[in-house]
């Protein structure tokens, strides 16, 4: 089974926290629409397995209109085998789902939504420079509800600012009261090119201490184990059922193609690619029929360390059966070396498998450096 992502590459506006490509451009949307449409058609033949999963991500997709979101899905649908596909999720701002909206995307069989919620504290909304404020995060939750979809997700950024623990406080009980079935958690983080790093430079922003996100994470996890919610990775918890299939795929390193500029896909063996990251570039490259991305084939070495780095931040961590199918076995007796290093507290270790404790989790980089090849 094989996964597809669409990547929707505008945003209306620019949230202060965020590095991923878009552009506030929505003028050239049609253009890149148009190269998109030509990219799920030329790469029909790249994959042979059915696809399960298809994800539309950015940017923001919910600037898509209806005719815009339903020729993406009936290119992909022409094109590829998508007779077994079970998931189809859209990431959509607040302010974009409307009941009308929410309703059209039920239409055109989108089964799961991810919203980009961030907060329900309207402080940490502003300094965020999200569009939309705290009720109207809620009030669209209850009206995806109302509109049937039983599959969502919410995100949430935590770690702002000094008020972080009264603000993850009143994060949490929206997501309890609302029963929300997945969501995740991130830590904030200053990335290099970002309006926060700038604030940063110039004393506006400050940055909190490590304890604070340490106090988020073990809030967040302990929230989860008493209300039934499975935090199955670093950043993900779920209700029962409500597991990510698509974002799980990639964790099991089934493949997948991106469609769109900087969209990432893997053949599930060893051969990785990228789009440009820049939408005029993608378009002209597209239309002219020359190269609108670069690859790189994973040598064993490569493909260990993607091992190590996506599954100790799952729940099943690593599989040394899997390991000694797939790598040198001298791979699995330095993990077992290097762990037993490391203090009992931060993993688990059988004969079958090696997982990351919570604690491990939250120094899950470091441990990462250790067993790396
Ligand atoms: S966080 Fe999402 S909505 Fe905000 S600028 Fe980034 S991609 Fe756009």
């Amino acid at each position: 089974m094989a996964g597809i992502y669409i990547h929707i590459p505008f945003c209306h506006q620019r949230c202060s926290y965020c590095d991923f490509h878009f552009s506030t451009l929505l003028k050239h949307k049609e253009k890149v629409i148009d190269a998109l449409l030509t990219e799920i058609e030329v790469r029909k033949n790249e994959l042979s397995a059915p696809i399960e999963t298809i994800y539309f991500g950015g940017g923001t997709p919910s600037v898509l209109s209806e005719k815009e979101l339903a020729t993406l899905l009936d290119f992909i649908f022409k094109f590829y085998d998508c007779s077994q596909v079970k998931e189809i999720t859209f990431e959509a701002n607040p302010e974009d789902l409307s009941m009308a909206y929410l309703k059209m995307l039920k239409k055109n069989g989108i089964n799961r939504i991810s919203i980009g919620t961030q907060s329900f504290v309207d402080e940490e909304l502003r300094l965020m420079n999200r569009k939309h404020s705290a009720k109207q995060g809620i009030s669209v939750i209850k009206n995806i509800q109302d509109a049937g979809f039983e599959n969502f997700t919410a995100d949430i950024i935590y770690g702002i600012n000094k008020n972080y623990k009264k603000n993850l406080a009143e994060n949490i009980k929206v997501l309890q009261s609302l029963q929300i079935p997945h969501f995740s958690a991130y830590a904030l983080t200053i990335e290099e090119k970002t309006l926060l790093n700038k604030k940063v430079k110039t004393g506006e922003f400050s940055i909190l201490p490590d304890d604070a996100y340490e106090y988020c994470f073990n809030t967040l996890h302990a929230f989860a184990q008493e209300n039934d919610f499975l935090h199955y990775e670093l950043s993900n918890y779920a209700k029962p059922g409500f597991k990510s299939l698509h974002n799980s795929n990639y964790w099991h390193n089934k493949p997948y193609l991106g469609f769109g500029p900087s969209a990432h896909s893997f053949d599930g063996k060893n051969i990785r690619r990228w789009n440009v990251a820049n939408n005029h570039l993608y378009v002209k490259n597209i239309q002219k029929n020359t190269p609108y991305f670069e690859q790189e084939i994973l040598t064993v070495e490569n493909l260990f360390n993607e091992y190590l780095m996506t599954k100790l931040r799952t729940i099943e961590g690593i599989d040394f059966k899997y390991l000694s199918k797939n790598f040198p076995n001298k791979y699995s007796t330095r993990i077992l070396e290097q762990i037993k290093l490391l203090n009992a507290s931060w993993y688990n270790l059988n004969e079958n498998r090696l997982n990351l404790t919570p604690k491990g989790w939250l120094i899950s980089d470091f441990i990462l450096k250790k067993l790396f090849i």
